[in-house]
């Protein structure tokens, strides 16, 4: 270790407290510090490369260092870093909400800022619940969480939150909810096999929506992947029967794309791919192509009539963040979506996923390999003790860990979800560095678990 790295860790240990993170276990570790990247590959204090197998926590979009967002959010820089969106208007941001209304689903025309993935949902959940009282019906103030949805770390996301493991322990702080089934196929809520699947969480949720249609406000879904919760992907159709159910019942959608959003499913949004529109849209990792932090609640004219109205009438959305709609940020989103439209790159997205799936499959008749999961550049590798009964590694074994911690001496960094390895690769990764991804983690598997 050379000197900086050794007084860096020294201060990282003394100072810092990492996300996620057993301290007492990060204290022991030995830390890789990033100093720099370009496109897919991190270097650390050490002189070490790595591979960014997860995207700096699916948040990159197009590669790091990027010149055409590197210049955009130098030029922006030029002019001002920052400037308030509370009585007045920025350049960027105005630009950017237009480009974001353009590409969304149809029937959102409105964008209202914040700057992270949990506020993105705060501010949809706020709006639900304001957007019922204002139209006489108080009555309406329940949100249907799913289980293993994750939505955000701030109160109001945790608790239309579904991961136990994380969200339980706050529950005396938590507004109640409803919860639905997850659209876990490999561990089904209702019992079931693929092969013997007649959709009965979906029955389940519209019994459970249908009964208590007058009381509930909206119901939060991640799109086609329940990322934190696994990368447990949904059988076609899911998303769809989902909005079809919100509609009939007079509840709102609000669709939490903060991970799937900016072409990780291999379309723009995840919603595209089942013709779903829903009312209130959250967004932020990937907006601002993995730079700067933004986030986005995109609603629909009908939610945001129900908030214009003479100011007497007090019915202003009253919330705001001091760095709502940031230059910087939205100068890096506004660039990052110039590189989507002048790179095609959804276009050419088609044959990097079919090789991931090429690729992966052969884990999937790993001894220890439970299911291989993949949407997009999306995928969950869910390691089990035992294949046949699908019992999990204890708890403390901390497999997915090991595997994370072996790829990294084989220079791939990835961040396991418990013992589901996870890859999602910049959109730019090559076809020669997705292969490496995917030998790596095969390898370590192999070594961890046989
Ligand atoms: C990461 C994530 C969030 C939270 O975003 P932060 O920026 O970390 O607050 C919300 N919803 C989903 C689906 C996410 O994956």
């Amino acid at each position: 270790m050379n000197d900086e790295t050794r007084r860096l860790a020294r201060l990282d240990r003394r100072h810092l407290w990492h996300p996620f993170t057993q301290m007492r276990d990060w204290e022991r570790e030995e830390p890789v510090i990033i100093r720099s990247a370009r496109g897919c590959r991190l270097t650390d204090t050490e002189g070490r490369t790595y591979l960014d197998g997860v995207s700096s926590l699916w948040v990159n979009v197009h590669g790091h260092r990027r010149p055409e967002i590197d210049r955009a959010v130098r030029r922006q820089l030029g002019r001002v870093a920052h400037s308030t969106l509370l009585g007045l208007g920025n350049v960027p941001s105005i630009e950017l909400a237009a480009e974001l209304v353009r590409i969304a689903p149809p029937g959102l025309t409105r964008v209202f800022y914040s700057d992270n993935g949990s506020t993105a949902v705060e501010v949809a959940l706020k709006l639900a619940f304001s957007y019922w009282r204002r139209g006489g019906e108080g009555r309406k103030r329940l949100f249907v969480r799913l289980r293993n949805a994750y939505h955000g770390d701030t109160i109001g996301a945790v608790s239309v939150g579904g991961i136990d493991l994380f969200h339980e322990r706050f529950r005396p702080l938590l507004f109640p909810t409803l919860l639905g089934p997850s659209f876990d196929c490999y561990r089904c809520p209702l019992g079931r096999e693929r092969s013997t699947c007649s959709r009965e969480c979906l029955a389940a949720l519209a019994r459970l929506v249908r009964r208590r249609r007058d009381e509930i406000a909206a119901l939060v879904i991640e799109p086609l992947v329940q990322a934190a919760g696994g990368m447990i992907v949904a059988r076609p159709g899911h998303l769809a029967a989902v909005a079809s159910i919100c509609r009939e019942n007079g509840v709102l959608l609000i669709a939490d794309e903060v991970a799937v959003g900016f072409g990780r499913t291999g379309t723009m949004f995840a919603c595209e791919r089942e013709g779903v529109s829903p009312d209130l849209l959250a967004l932020s990792k990937g907006i601002s192509g993995g730079y700067l932090p933004l986030g986005a609640t995109l609603a629909t004219d009908r939610i945001y009539r129900a908030f214009r109205a003479p100011h007497r009438a007090r019915r202003t959305f009253f919330h705001g963040h001091s760095y709502t709609g940031n230059p910087l940020a939205c100068a890096a989103a506004l660039a990052s979506l110039e590189v989507f439209r002048r790179e095609r790159v959804l276009d050419r997205l088609g044959p990097k996923i079919r090789l991931l799936g090429r690729l992966l499959a052969p884990l999937a008749r790993r001894p220890h390999v439970g299911d291989v999961r993949q949407c997009g550049l999306m995928a969950g590798i869910e390691l089990v003790r035992s294949k046949r009964t699908k019992r999990p590694y204890p708890f403390g074994a901390r497999v997915g860990h090991r595997v994370s911690m072996r790829a990294r001496r084989h220079g791939l960094v990835i961040r396991p979800l418990g013992d589901v390895i996870v890859l999602m690769p910049p959109l730019s990764v090559s076809p020669r560095d997705l292969r490496r991804m995917v030998a790596v983690v095969g390898r370590c598997i192999r070594e961890e678990t046989e």
